[in-house]
C-alpha cells in the first residue's frame, strides 16, 4: 500500500474510533489537605507521593478516554489511593481513639443525582467500591457500620480483617494525638491536631458529559467510636450535579458538614451563576476561613473547567484537563510548573 493510502486509512480509523457522542474528558484527584510543608518532607517521600498521584490520575483518565463511565473512573482512581499506604483511605487509614479503623466513603452521579455511601465500616477492603454498590444495588443512599458490612458481604465483597489497614506511621500519629487529647482533660475533647492528612477523592467529566464525584477516608486521627465525618455525607464531602459541578472535599469534616461545602459550591454556580473558580474560592477561602475550618476541594464543571482550592499549606492533588495536560501538586504551586 502506498504511504498516502496508508495515512488515509490511519486517519479514517482514528476518526471512527471517536464515538459520535464523544467529548473531552477531565479528571482531578486529591490525596488530602493540611499542614503539608516542604521542610517536613524528604525528597524520597515527595517522589513517592507524586508517583502515587500520577498513577491514580492516569488510571482514571485512561478509563475515561476509553469511554468508561465516570463512576468507574472515580472508583478506579480512588482504589489506587486506597491501596497506597501513603493516604488516609483503605490501607494507611488513620486510627480511631480505640486503635481501630472506621472507614467512610461516598460517590455521586451528577446526571441521575444518584448517590451511595458507607460510613464507619471496619471490614470492607474498598469503601469506595461499597459506596458505588450502595448506589447501584440498593434502594438506599447511606449504609453504616455492621449493616453496610453485611450488605457488602451479601453482594460478594469478602470481609477483611481491620488490621489490614494498619501502618506504623499512622499508629505513631495516634499516640501523639492521644497524648494531646488526654492532656486536655476534657471528655472527648482536646483540639483536633494535624495528624489526619490523606483523605482521597476524585471528580471527573466523562465522555457522555456526566460529572461524578467520590471520596474515601479513614476520617480524623483519634476520632471517637462512631464519629462520622463529611466524606460519606452527600452535600458535605461529596456532591455532583451536571447542572453545576462535581466536588470532593478534604479537611476538618465537622466544618464541611456544617457549611455543606460541596453542595454550597454547586449551588453558587447554579443559582448565582458564579464560575466554578469563584464558587470554590468563596467557600474555601472566605466562608470556611471565617469559620476557621481548614481543608480544600477539587471540582470539575460541565465545561470541563477544573478547580483545586485549599486554605491549608498544601493539598496532594493531580489533574488531567480536557487538553490532556497533566499537573501534580503538593504545596501551593503545582510541582511541574
Ligand atoms: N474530611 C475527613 C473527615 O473529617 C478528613 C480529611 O479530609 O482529612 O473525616
Amino acid at each position: 500500500m502506498k504511504i498516502i493510502q496508508k495515512l488515509k486509512l490511519v486517519l479514517l480509523c482514528s476518526c471512527l474510533a471517536v464515538p459520535a457522542w464523544g467529548q473531552d474528558v477531565a479528571i482531578v484527584i486529591h490525596g488530602g489537605a493540611g499542614t503539608i510543608l516542604k521542610k517536613n518532607m524528604t525528597p524520597e517521600r515527595e517522589a513517592a507521593y507524586v508517583a502515587a498521584l500520577q498513577e491514580a490520575v492516569k488510571t482514571g483518565y485512561t478509563l475515561l478516554k476509553s469511554g468508561a463511565k465516570g463512576e468507574e473512573a472515580v472508583v478506579a482512581a480512588i482504589q489506587v489511593m486506597e491501596t497506597s499506604p501513603l493516604f488516609n483511605a483503605g490501607i494507611g487509614a488513620v486510627y480511631t481513639f480505640e486503635g481501630h479503623h472506621e472507614l467512610d466513603a461516598s460517590i455521586m452521579h451528577g446526571g441521575s443525582l444518584n448517590a451511595g455511601a458507607v460510613a464507619g465500616v471496619k471490614t470492607i477492603r474498598s469503601p469506595i467500591a461499597a459506596a458505588l454498590a450502595v448506589m447501584e444495588q440498593s434502594p438506599h443512599v447511606m449504609l453504616s457500620g455492621k449493616g453496610a458490612e453485611l450488605f457488602a458481604e451479601s453482594i460478594g465483597m469478602k470481609p477483611v480483617k481491620n488490621s489490614l489497614f494498619n501502618t506504623e506511621r499512622r499508629y505513631k500519629s495516634l499516640l501523639k494525638a492521644k497524648e494531646r487529647i488526654l492532656n486536655a482533660h476534657i471528655p472527648y475533647g482536646g483540639q483536633q491536631g494535624n495528624e489526619r492528612f490523606g483523605t482521597v477523592g476524585a471528580v471527573v467529566m466523562d465522555k457522555e458529559g456526566n460529572l461524578v464525584a467520590g471520596t474515601s477516608t479513614g476520617g480524623m486521627t483519634a476520632k471517637r467510636y462512631g464519629r462520622i465525618g463529611d466524606s460519606p455525607v452527600i452535600g458535605a464531602g461529596t456532591y455532583a450535579d451536571n447542572a453545576s459541578c462535581a466536588v470532593s472535599a478534604t479537611g476538618h469534616g465537622e466544618y464541611f458538614i456544617r457549611y455543606h461545602v460541596a453542595a454550597d459550591i454547586c449551588s453558587r454556580m447554579k443559582y448565582r451563576n458564579d464560575t466554578l473558580a469563584e464558587a470554590a474560592n468563596t467557600v474555601i477561602n472566605d466562608v470556611l476561613v471565617k469559620a476557621e475550618g481548614d481543608g480544600g476541594i477539587i471540582a470539575v464543571d460541565a465545561k470541563g473547567n477544573i478547580a483545586a482550592v485549599f486554605n491549608t499549606a498544601g493539598m496532594y492533588r493531580a489533574q488531567i484537563d480536557t487538553q490532556g495536560e497533566m499537573k501534580v501538586g503538593i504545596y501551593q504551586e503545582w510541582v511541574n510548573e
